[in-house]
């Protein structure tokens, strides 16, 4: 038996793994030790990771060979890597003759390694020459990475897991870490053994196993979060809990706004959000956290949120409200105190490091700046960036199926499941001329829609690094060989990039300034080498973080050339990365949901994760005993609102939006306040298909390759597009809708 050290390609919490071993076969894992996210402990989705790894589930669900549609609805052909190769960079070459490089687009994964993510973002920004490259991080952080720029100046969580130890306050908004992050929720339970003193305040509409183990659970109304934290700025501004010194010392425009939360009273503020008065001033208290016998004169606090701040409209609003919080308070850049995104994803913070966003460049460099275009053009070799802002997710699938993006490649995603208003998304997707998707799994709905498929290597048989919500790298390793064709996605990235490099030479339509292909690359660590040069001199500097340094332990950065060690807690200098070295306080306007619910629409809807299911459950629904916890789709109500409408558990229902109607079953939940409803995103169309989504025995052969596209049947054909104007974050998380009885007309 090989044991091989690697890491868990589920959420961001970046467990180090260790995969066992024989010959071509995963036979084992077990958590690692010594890796410092975890120290051993895998949840229900990491120990059964094998599990999803069997030749058997391997043969059912993988895509071992590049396949060719000769046209829409036909059946998928085989064909070979030089010939897909080949036509692809002809239909490329072709389009941006035709239409200019931004007819053209790139969307790729917060699952792909960062050097993946580097060459895609080289080859959209710099051969090709368009911005059109995001990531279904959008989805997921890019909130959290416009909340933490207009506060502290950087994109830097400035925390890590460390510091839920070291809390006396943790303040969780928006987050069921008990479902979505369940080994930091362990560290939680931890903390709370060790401290019986320790508060723990949710913020979350819904009384989910996170909010249940609060002292103090906030239900507030669905998207009044900015209206809560400036409400309890007001009170703390009012109990004289803020911090004065640091405020003057530290930070820029506390005035303005402190003249906005004037206006946040608690009375309103209670009667707003739906919750007691007496609690919000409760939360207040526990967050400015005043102890006199500790050093800094209040006990630390430790803020930790996700997707129900970030997946919004006011997304970037509510974490910088939040943020504004530990300014005021001084709560950050000591042990157990600050800010903390959790990231969603295996390796979204890798993605928001090499800058493969619409908006973003590599080293958190910003595309905006002229001076950070002509930085990253020069490291590349090519005659500059395009200032034009990028598509982002949502503007990509709109610009498809408005006919205004001819060539679409997408990577290690599934968008006809998870992209909100599936009819739009999946509009763009016929419409669209040419649809490249590299992928792993043949089973996924976007697999679908494809004129090409290029099969990908996945977890246990790629190579490359990752980073965690705490800004910890990790190395990802290869335990067994590729299956059939499967290639690395930088590899199939890069050969596509060096067939359109040479026809874009050919045809005098080259940006390169260098005689050598912008694309040599022989090896991910040779990407990573060019990745870690771009960051030179930044606030994430990781000159000093070789391949050979990271085989000895995971490591936080920054940690620049020479540094013996990285940085596990940023600002205790007070000292932050802005012009003038201040964080700012963003004056936070109240701003509702972009769809409210009405007569015709009565429920809110909110969407999210199961404990044991990941994303569109390419992987984990491959194994039956993950569906013992939630074995089907369902629509949680609260009880009162199945009484009304005279439903039983089980019943069907058909929920309508203003989008789209899907029809599962009803579910009694008292976690469900009246009025609202919660969805789980993982089931798609396959729960009425079959083609997918199943324990494997259960799926058709082929998966979704095989099946012809069709109306969407998971709940993304009930969300709505509408995105935060900042951050251009859908709103996945509140939409209006109305569930009557399925045999009902
Ligand atoms: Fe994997 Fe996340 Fe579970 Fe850790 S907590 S084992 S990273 S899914």
């Amino acid at each position: 038996m090989t044991e091989t050290r690697s890491t868990c390609p589920y959420c961001g919490v970046g467990c180090g793994v260790i995969i066992e071993s024989a010959g071509d076969a995963i036979t084992g894992v077990r958590g690692d030790p010594d890796h410092p996210a975890n120290f051993g402990r895998l949840c229900s989705k990491g120990s059964t990771l094998h599990l999803t790894a069997t030749r058997e589930v391997t043969l059912q669900t993988r895509l071992l060979q590049p396949m060719q549609r000769a046209a829409r609805g036909a059946t998928p052909q085989p064909i070979g890597w030089d010939a897909a190769l080949e036509l692809a960079a002809d239909r490329f070459a072709a389009t941006i003759a035709a239409h200019g490089a931004d007819a053209v687009g790139f969307y790729i994964s917060g699952q792909l390694l960062t050097e993946d993510y580097y060459v895609f973002n080289k080859l959209a920004k710099g051969l090709v020459g368009t911005n059109n490259v995001d990531s279904n991080s959008r989805l997921c952080m890019s909130s959290a990475v416009a909340g933490y720029k207009m506060t502290l100046g950087a994109d830097a969580p400035p925390c890590c897991y460390d510091d839920i130890a070291h809390a006396s306050t943790l303040f969780i908004a928006g987050s069921n870490t008990a479902y979505a992050h369940p080994i930091v929720f362990r560290r939680i339970e931890d903390a709370r053994r060790a401290n019986p003193a320790l508060k723990i305040v949710v913020v979350d509409p819904r009384r989910t196993e996170t909010a249940a183990s609060a002292d103090l659970h906030l239900a507030i109304a669905p998207g009044t979060d900015v209206a809560l934290f400036n409400g309890l700025l007001h009170v703390m501004l009012w109990e004289g809990w803020t911090d004065a010194a640091y405020i003057a010392a530290h930070t820029s425009g506390f005035d303005a706004l402190k003249a906005r939360v004037r206006d946040f009273a608690p009375k309103d503020v209670a009667r707003l959000c739906g919750i007691d008065e007496a609690d919000l001033v409760q939360a207040a208290r526990w967050f400015a956290n005043i102890d006199a016998t500790q050093p800094a004169g209040r006990a630390p606090t430790l803020s930790m949120y996700c997707q129900g701040l970030n997946q919004s409209t006011s997304g970037s609003l509510k974490n910088a409200a939040l943020i504004n919080l530990h300014l005021a308070t001084a709560q950050i850049g000591r042990p157990g105190a600050g800010p903390f995104s959790l990231t969603g994803q295996p390796n979204a913070m890798g993605g928001r490091e090499v800058g493969a966003m619409a908006n973003l460049l590599s080293g958190h460099r910003d595309l905006a700046d002229a001076r950070d275009r002509d930085e990253v053009a020069r490291l590349w070799g090519v005659v500059d960036v395009p200032s034009t802002p990028g598509l982002s997710a949502v503007e990509m699938f709109e610009a498809a199926a408005d006919g205004a993006l001819h060539a679409l490649w997408i990577a290690c995603t599934n968008p006809a499941q998870s992209m909100p208003d599936q009819a739009t998304v999946r509009r763009a997707l016929e419409r669209c001329e040419f649809v490249v998707v590299q992928e792993a799994f043949a089973t996924t709905a976007t697999c679908g829609y494809a004129d090409l498929l290029l099969p990908a290597t996945t977890w246990g048989e790629k190579s490359g690094t990752v980073t965690n919500s705490e800004r910890r790298i990790s190395r990802v390793r290869a335990a067994v060989a590729a299956p059939g064709a499967a290639r690395d996605d930088w590899a199939i990235a890069a050969d596509f990039a060096r067939r359109l490099e040479a026809r874009l030479r050919a045809s005098g339509g080259s940006r390169a300034v260098v005689e050598r292909s912008l694309f040599e690359h022989a090896s991910a660590e040779a990407i990573w080498n060019e990745h870690r040069e771009t960051t030179r001199g930044r606030d994430l500097d990781i000159g000093g973080l070789d391949y050979a340094r990271l085989e000895r332990e995971p490591a936080q950065w920054p940690w620049p050339a020479g540094a013996g060690a990285g940085r596990s807690r940023l600002y205790a200098d007070g000292i932050y990365p802005t012009a003038d070295g201040r964080a700012r306080f963003v004056d936070a306007a109240y701003e509702p949901p972009a769809e409210r619910r009405d007569a015709r629409f009565p429920f809110v809807l909110n969407t999210g994760r199961l404990r044991d299911q990941w994303h569109g459950m390419s992987r984990t629904g491959t194994v039956a005993r993950l569906f013992g916890h939630v074995p089907e789709p369902a629509v949680e109500m609260n009880p009162s609102d199945m009484q009304r409408l005279r439903l039983a558990d089980g019943d069907l229902v058909t929920v309508t939006s203003r989008r789209g109607a899907i029809t599962l079953a009803a579910q009694a939940s008292v976690a469900q306040a009246p009025a609202q409803a919660f969805i789980a995103m993982h089931w798609g169309d396959e729960f009425l298909s079959g083609a997918a989504g199943g324990p494997a025995e259960t799926r058709a052969p082929g998966g979704a390759a095989d099946a012809r596209p069709g109306r969407a049947a998971g709940v993304n054909a009930l969300t709505q597009p509408a995105f935060c104007a900042r951050s251009k974050q859908p709103e996945l998380k509140h939409a209006a809708v109305r569930i009557a009885r399925a045999d009902l007309p």
